[in-house]
């Protein structure tokens, strides 16, 4: 198993862990009942994706 050389010091260890941030969902309004939902997902308030209804037209078939 590979082990590392040296030990990785505070400064390195935290600069590697720089990027590591995590950023914000980026919830939009849904056209349809005004809840925030994500973009490119089907509303999880009323169904609706692309102004249809998909939740129920998938349950009807
Ligand atoms: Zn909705």
């Amino acid at each position: 198993m590979a082990v590392p050389k040296k030990k990785v010091s505070k400064s390195r260890r935290d600069m590697r862990r720089a990027h590591h941030a995590l950023t914000a969902t980026n919830a939009q309004e849904c056209p349809n009942c005004g809840e925030l939902k994500l973009s490119h997902h089907v509303c999880g308030s009323c169904g609706f994706y692309d102004g249809r209804d998909v939740a129920t037209e998938a349950a009807a078939g």
